[in-house]
This record gives C-alpha cells, sequence and structure tokens, in this order.
C-alpha cells in the first residue's frame, strides 16, 4: 500500500517512541525535527530505502558509567556519567559534557541528537555526541570539582580522543572543569593530546574567542535574520536569559551592536535594569566570585529581582535570547511575547522553547531563529581549536571572530536557500532541519549501510 512521506515519518516516530518509552527531551526533539522532513522524503526515496530516520534517531553508542568521589568531609558519593556517542558519519563525535542535577539519559539523548544536526549545519567536519553528569557542582569547592572531575574521566578517557570523541563544556563545565578534566586525561593516557577536549584555557591549547562564541554567534545570525526584515539590534530592547557564557557574550556582543540589554537571569530569578544590565558586574559576579544573580543590585541598586524566573519573559522588549536552558519559554510566555510585540527570539541555549512556543510565536509573524542555527558559533569554534591543536599553531582572536562571523552567515544564508527550496520561505526551523538532516544523510547513504 502506497504510504504518504508524511504517514511514513510518523510510522518510525511511533516507532522511537516505543524504543525510548518515557524519554519526553529526546522525543521533543526527534519530533521537531521529523516534522520538518516531509517535502524532503517526498523527493528522496533513498532515505526510506536506507532506513535513515530510524538509524539517525538510534545512537552509535550510550555509554553510562558510575562516578564515585569523596567530597571535602570524607563521605562518599556516587554520581551517574554519560556520553552518547550519536553520529560519527561527518566527522569525530562532537560535543559538550554537561554537570547538572537534572540531567537524564533522556536530556543526554536529546542534546546529542540535536547536536548532529547543529555541527553539520557548521560545514566542519565534526560528528554529534554529547555527556555529562547528574553531579550539581553548586556550592563544592574546588578540591571536590577537581576530584569530581578527575573520576569522571578515569572512566571517560577509555571512550574518547582527538579522532575519536571530543568533548568540550555545556552548562556547569567550564574552562576550570575541562581543565582537571585534560590533566587527568594526559595522566592516564601519558601522551600529549590537545586535540581530545576543546574549550581549554588558552594557555593550555585553548583556542581565543571559544569562550564568546556562542553568545557572539547567536547575535551574529540573529543579526543577519533581522537585517533581512529591515531591523537590527541598534536601538533595540533586549532581554537575554541566563548568565553564563552563553548569555554574558550574547549580551555583550548586543550591546556592541547597539542595543540595550535589559534583563538577564540565573536559576534562581532575573534581574531587571531599567539603564541597561552593566555586563562586567555580570562577569565578576558568576567568572570570578561565583555569586547568585541577585547581588547585581547591590552594586546597581536600581535594579529590580525577581524570583519568579518565568517573568522575565513579560518584561517588554523587541528581541529575546533565551541563553539558559531546554523548556524554560512555555506557551504562556511565548503569548506575553507576542502581546509585547517582541519581534525576534533567536535561541541561544539547546531547545529553549516548548513546541507550544513555538507555534505561538510564529504563528504570530516573530521571527525565529532556531537553537540548531543560532548557537552553532560555540561549537564552530570548538571544531577551530581542532584545527589549531593539529596544526599546533594558534590564530589571533581577530581571525578566529572573523571565521566566526563567517561561519554564521554561511548557516544563515544555508538556512534560508534551503527553507525556499524546500517550499517554506523564511522559516528557518524547516531550513536548519532539512539543511542539516540533508548533509549528514547523503553521507550516510554514501557510507552503507551501518
Ligand atoms: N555545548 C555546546 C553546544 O551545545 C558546545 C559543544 C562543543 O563545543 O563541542 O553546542
Amino acid at each position: 500500500k502506497q504510504q504518504s512521506s508524511y504517514e511514513y515519518i510518523q510510522a518510525v516516530h511511533k516507532k522511537i517512541k516505543e524504543r525510548n518509552l518515557g524519554q519526553s527531551e529526546f522525543l521533543q526533539a526527534t519530533w521537531e525535527v521529523f516534522d520538518s522532513l516531509k517535502p524532503v522524503f517526498e523527493q528522496h526515496p533513498e532515505y526510506v530505502e536506507q532506513g535513515i530516520l530510524e538509524r539517525i534517531s538510534e545512537p552509535e553508542r550510550f555509554i553510562e558509567f558510575r562516578v564515585t568521589w569523596e567530597d571535602d568531609e570524607g563521605t562518599v558519593h556516587v554520581n551517574r556519567g554519560y556520553r552518547v556517542q550519536f553520529n560519527s558519519t561527518l566527522g569525530p563525535f562532537k560535543g559538550g559534557l554537561r554537570f547538572h542535577p537534572t540531567l537524564t539519559g533522556s536530556v543526554v539523548k536529546f542534546l546529542g541528537f540535536e547536536q548532529i544536526f547543529k555541527n553539520a549545519l557548521t560545514g566542519l567536519p565534526i560528528g554529534g555526541g554529547k555527556g555529562g553528569s547528574d553531579f550539581d557542582p553548586k556550592g563544592k569547592s574546588d578540591r571536590e570539582i577537581m576530584r569530581f572531575c578527575q573520576s569522571f574521566m578515569t572512566e571517560l578517557s577509555r571512550h574518547i580522543g582527538p579522532d575519536i570523541d571530543v568533548p568540550a563544556g555545556d552548562i556547569g563545565v567550564g574552562k576550570r572543569e575541562i581543565g582537571y578534566m585534560f590533566g587527568q586525561y594526559k595522566r592516564l593516557k601519558n601522551v600529549s593530546e590537545a586535540g581530545v577536549f576543546t574549550g581549554k584555557n588558552p594557555d593550555n591549547g585553548g583556542s581565543l574567542i571559544r569562550k564568546e562564541a556562542t553568545g557572539y554567534g547567536t547575535v551574529y545570525f540573529v543579526e543577519e535574520m533581522l537585517k533581512d526584515q529591515g531591523h537590527s539590534f541598534k536601538d533595540s530592547r533586549v532581554i537575554v536569559s541566563g548568565s553564563g557564557n552563553v548569555s554574558i557574550y550574547a549580551m555583550e556582543k548586543a550591546i556592541e551592536f547597539g542595543a540595550t540589554v535589559v534583563a538577564c537571569s540565573d536559576s534562581e530569578g532575573f534581574v531587571y535594569d531599567p539603564d541597561g544590565i552593566d555586563v562586567e558586574t555580570v562577569k565578576q559576579l558568576k567568572e570570578v566570585e561565583r555569586k547568585r544573580i541577585y547581588h547585581y543590585l547591590e552594586h546597581h541598586p536600581k535594579a529590580q529581582y525577581g524570583n519568579e524566573k518565568s517573568d522575565i519573559w513579560k518584561i517588554k522588549c523587541d528581541i529575546a535570547l533565551p541563553c539558559a536552558t531546554q523548556n524554560e519559554i512555555d506557551r504562556e510566555s511565548a503569548q506575553a511575547m507576542v502581546e509585547n510585540l517582541v519581534k525576534a527570539v533567536g535561541e541561544g541555549a539547546n531547545m529553549p522553547c516548548t513546541e507550544e512556543a513555538i507555534r505561538v510565536l510564529t504563528n504570530n509573524g516573530v521571527l525565529f531563529a532556531p537553537a540548531k542555527a543560532a548557537n552553532a558559533g560555540g561549537v564552530a569554534v570548538s571544531a577551530m581549536e581542532m584545527s589549531q591543536n593539529s596544526m599546533r599553531y594558534a590564530w589571533s582572536s581577530e581571525e578566529v571572530d572573523e571565521k566566526l562571523l563567517q561561519v554564521m552567515t554561511t548557516i544563515y544564508k544555508t538556512c534560508t536557500d534551503t527553507a525556499e527550496q524546500y517550499g517554506s520561505p523564511g522559516n528557518l526551523i524547516i531550513g536548519a532541519n532539512i539543511a542539516g538532516f540533508k548533509k549528514i544523510a547523503d553521507a550516510m547513504v554514501s557510507h552503507g549501510l551501518n
């Protein structure tokens, strides 16, 4: 019986649901991609014949392991470590490590799945992976962090390598943690393989601009999208959730482009500063003192603090950049944004908008830059870090920043061209999903069944 391509896609997703019962984040991420692919399957029967959709949704390898460590009082703790080696068609598995108490197998798999497409969009030779632990770094001493990282790496070191799988940071993992993990890898392997990790400290083989790359890249991408509609960051009001390295450098670049950033947040609440957020204060609090965002008020008494995180989306603005975590914008927040006449939303975090939120925004004409495309700058500069490590050479900040801008404008063009070619002009979600998918699918077909 003749099956339409949409029925085929639905049937495959049903199988994936049965195979991944209860993994809601993973199923959300897979469906978000699948839902865009109807026009592709109409034109490419070979993808059906080769089972690409089912193969691309099953990780090549999923590693789950015990991490035992001792706190400063001598109490023993057990956490769970993960690494999903999702797809290596285009290059070594590549993607960050997240340390957060809410991390589960489903979250790791959703992040790893997204990473495959994001990495493909960069045009650089990297496959998709992700990992991390349910370890909570908050409130831990420096030595506890070090012991945890060493224990985590004792197991992970068996599975990674510069041409196999190259981790980096994500939530809860910055250059300090990467330094401890990289140090442990060196001790265990007795080799100098700088390219096994990206996001390293620049004194230690890291690329300049890596720390800034995700935030800068998001603003570069959103600026391209705005320019196409005759808008820009200049003179606009911007909200950037989060206060980690994605958020901080998105704020910095938006301000450089002439915007006023009026609010940012952390996992406990948000600050609203009508004079414009002072990014240097946020950097000092978050990067140096590791303090909560409400301490911002001690430096800027005119600012206001709110402890209902989602209320940040009720503040009036022109451009919203969710740069905190998954599903931080739900239907209600999206509705508030539509009422406030928000012009554009750019996803700096991974999957920060729920499916319903995306529907509300796009149905109401809000310009939407999806994460896979908009936040690909981080991993793009990670790939550049791998190149520099292979050459045993380092590019200047200007060189890396220029390459980053080039990558982001190319991704924007790829997304718009693809959306147009497949009958949905201006829809960057469809453009990003189809362009990323086609690149991997064609390579998978060329490699034969595996
Ligand atoms: N964690 C980042 C992301 O979500 C960066 C990954 C990397 O640099 O490998 O893309």
